[in-house]
């Protein structure tokens, strides 16, 4: 092993440690689950991951960790699909906890990577070039290629199933919101997967020279995620939609307990209210 591969082997420790130690739910395994018509929870208590089943080969949302890649791999296999069968990759957003694990994944499955286009430079780097975490190795992940480059209202077209790429920016410079319509029933479902609208602790919204418009990003997120019409609430995280208190609903027989168009507007206002809260403190604070 030479010296660089050495350093990354340490980096790599250091940063699942790191995982752990910020939050145990993300590496808790989690029972994977039939959310509507070919979309099934496959991610861990904390992290979602988001398999889309299609005649042509399946869809997966977020990696996540490097460690989560067997735990993703054993949920896809619970609920009788094949992990092999992933043919392309996506992420909520360019931070490891949700794209650490896509280089294995591509080299387990051959999936290509599909990624917003503000976001392929932090993924292609592992990290180094975030604009707020650049320099914490501890926040870096594997480089990874992005085969294709998405755009703000990109679609991504598998087996009849299009998923499209909503651009709500500021937590990274290409965070992601996928939208995708269901079918239960006769019934016809509008599910969002919420990217991330949170100001993350640290993160400049006033003066930041890395990101000079985060604040208008922010706000143009906040914008573009209220007017998605939103039957079943999804994210990054499953604290994002409350997970573990749906899920016991679900496992008892409750197939509509997804079905959350007023949490999903709830949880978007409230977190619109932190943000402005947020740059309302750091406009006042400034010199
Ligand atoms: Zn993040």
């Amino acid at each position: 092993m030479n010296l660089r591969k050495l350093f990354s082997a340490v980096v790599l420790l250091a940063s699942s440690l790191y995982a752990a130690a910020q939050n145990p739910a993300w590496t808790q395994p989690f029972p994977p689950f039939h959310i509507a018509g070919n979309l099934y929870y496959v991610g861990s208590k904390d992290l979602a991951s988001y398999l889309i089943v299609t005649p042509k080969g399946d869809i997966l949302i977020n990696s996540s960790l490097e460690s989560s890649v067997p735990l993703i791999k054993h949920s896809v296999e619970t609920l009788g699909f094949k992990f092999s069968d992933i043919k392309i990759l996506l992420i909520s957003h360019a931070h490891y906890d949700h794209c650490a694990g896509s280089a294995r994944i591509k080299q387990l499955t051959g999936a290509k990577y599909e990624v917003m286009d503000a976001d392929v430079s932090v993924v292609e780097s592992g990290g180094k070039t975030d604009f707020h975490y650049a320099a914490q190795p501890n926040m870096h992940f594997p480089p990874t290629h992005v085969d294709r480059v998405l755009h703000d209202g990109s679609t991504v077209s598998l087996g009849g199933t299009v998923l499209t790429a909503h651009l709500t920016p500021g937590h990274t410079k290409g965070t992601t919101t996928w939208t995708l319509d269901e079918t239960e029933g006769k019934r016809l479902l509008h599910v969002v997967i919420v990217g991330s609208p949170n100001v993350n602790p640290g993160y400049k919204l006033v003066g930041n020279k890395a990101y000079p418009h985060i604040a208008q990003d922010y706000a143009h997120g906040f914008a573009v995620l209220k007017s998605l019409p939103c039957d079943i609430f999804l994210g990054a995280h499953g604290a994002y939609f409350d997970l573990t208190a749906k899920y016991p609903r679900w496992k008892a027989g409750d197939r509509n307990a997804f079905i959350d168009p007023t949490g999903y507007k709830a949880y978007i206002a409230n977190r619109e209210q932190a943000f402005k809260t947020e740059l309302a403190r750091q406009q006042t604070a400034k010199p």
